[in-house]
């Protein structure tokens, strides 16, 4: 009744002009990610994949609401549409570029007004390129759909953009014998739908970013438990693990125990579930944060077991998941606080402290190397995922941390992931809060660490540099420092 009025109120006075929805959310990086003009609240995803045919079709139902009055709104996809129905008629729907469709409604669309939009669609999806690659990955029994900041265009049309977060149900129909992994929890077991095929059913009940989706079809062994905060952990490994099997599971094992630390230091875990799936090697070289279930490729357990991307993609729960970025530029809030997450478990587990990281990184890059010439707090769009961003950017929270003091700066991290809990947030929304819970101005510190395209000097960004005066010495290699350089290799691998 409440809704209804409101809309009443607020969406018929004026009449301004329909207008098209703009075909980019806002992001400097990234002009035509996301979309304008609309707001998605649900996605309700059915699709259908024929493994080794790499044949997808689905239906997925979209619950939006519009936030002016559209002549036009545009999704993101690139596989190839059947149909559209908005709010029951029949849409018409033309594509731009290679992963835009703008859908024309055959009634005005008013501010305010609730949507439901049933997009059909087919495709082949290794087949289908767009913005230059092909992020969906076929693979020898399945398929992955994994990938930072593009994979939702190759198996569900969307709002793709960090910032229009929105609840899931993800339902595969895959042939008998073949598993699904994906978000959050399973509402009910798999089961059969039609003679040959079983249908996989996954819902994730907080919002959630469109690349932190995912599917993952194969050959796996799903290992589920209970952690100690009461939650399920659901994990998987691809029966093709070979010789990486036995670290793959030394190490996701220990998700559960390495939550209950992170809650620790972040605060209690923002979601429903928690896991990780280790997928089969050469499939996909790096490890993605994937809500409530980080994926790893195999390679990262090729050395033995190695808790520290486990450390890493789980940090992301919070820094990356739970606060997604405002826009990409705001990647060090993601990729800085996870890198320093293994900075935190070095030190935990006594391999190494975070001072003494901080040190042997910081004369690992000489002056004159092109690594200090990303800024971590703006890298530029082919530099998202720099090597800079997680280094330079755990050195940076570093810095930060001793700028604060340590009960201001532990403070500062579980009063931001709380604060903006199932939301966004950007580099100066931190330093605005880090300022507040510290008394202090940290202009000088942020200013060097993210923003300045030269190594900083020690001792000169003021209270910084107060357990670090004077310039350090080359100091013993933490014990830690190969895995966790190991770790940032792969991950720096994400998307080239
Ligand atoms: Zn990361």
């Amino acid at each position: 009744m409440t809704v209804a009025l409101a809309v009443a109120l607020t969406g018929a006075p004026a009449q301004a002009a329909a207008a098209p929805g703009a075909p980019g959310i806002g992001d400097p990086y990234f002009p035509d990610y996301g979309n304008g003009g609309y707001d998605v609240s649900h996605y309700d995803i059915r699709v259908r994949y024929h493994p080794g045919a790499d044949v997808l079709t689905g239906t997925t139902t979209i619950l939006a609401r519009a936030s002016q009055d559209l002549s036009s709104f545009n999704l993101d996809f690139a596989l190839n549409v059947t149909s559209i129905k908005v709010n029951g008629w029949t849409a018409t729907y033309a594509r731009q570029g290679d992963h835009e469709v703008v859908v024309t409604a055959p009634r005005p669309i008013s501010r305010n007004q609730f949507l439901t939009i049933v997009v059909q669609y087919e495709g082949v999806p290794s087949e289908v390129v767009a913005a230059g690659y092909t992020a969906w990955t076929k693979t020898s029994d399945g398929a992955l759909a994994i990938g930072q900041p593009e994979i939702a265009w190759w198996w569900y049309p969307s709002n793709d953009h960090p910032r229009d977060k929105a609840t899931h149900d993800i339902s595969v129909l895959v042939p008998d014998g073949v598993e699904v992994l994906s978000n959050g929890v399973m509402p009910r077991a798999p089961r059969a739908e039609i003679p040959g095929w079983t249908r996989w059913s996954w819902r994730s009940t907080r919002p959630m970013a469109s690349y932190l989706a995912f599917m993952a079809i194969g050959q796996y062994e799903i290992v589920t438990d209970t952690a100690p905060n009461g939650l399920p952990v659901i994990n998987a490994y691809s029966e093709n693990l070979a010789e990486y099997a036995t670290s793959a599971r030394a190490s996701i094992e220990r998700t559960s125990e390495v939550v209950e630390w992170a809650e620790g230091i972040f605060g209690p875990y923002p979601f429903e579930a928690m896991g990780g799936v280790a997928v089969a090697p050469s499939t996909i070289g790096f490890a993605l944060e994937n809500q409530t279930r980080s994926t790893y490729a195999a390679e990262f357990f090729r050395r033995g077991s190695d808790p520290y991307v486990v450390v890493h993609e789980n940090a992301h729960q919070w820094f990356g998941d739970s606060v997604a970025v405002d826009t990409w530029q705001d990647i060090w809030l993601n990729e800085g606080f996870a890198s320093y997450a293994e900075w935190l478990w070095s030190e935990y587990t006594g391999e190494g402290t975070a001072d003494e990281l901080f040190e042997f990184y910081y004369n690992l890059y000489p002056v004159t190397s092109s690594f200090w010439t990303v800024k971590p707090g703006d890298p530029g769009p082919p530099n998202i995922f720099h090597p800079a961003v997680y280094d330079r950017g755990a050195m940076a929270v570093h810095q930060i941390r001793l700028a604060m003091g340590d009960n201001a700066f532990f403070a500062l991290l579980k009063a931001w992931t709380s604060a903006r809990k199932d939301g966004n947030g950007n580099i100066a929304q931190l330093q605005a809060l880090a300022e507040a819970i510290s008394g202090r101005d940290l202009d000088a510190v942020f200013t060097t660490w993210l923003y300045t395209p030269t190594k900083p000097a020690l001792g000169l960004a003021g209270a910084a540099a107060a357990r670090s005066a004077g310039p350090t010495a080359t100091r013993t290699e933490p014990k830690s420092f190969q895995k966790i350089n190991a770790v940032h290799q792969e991950l720096a691998n994400k998307n080239w």
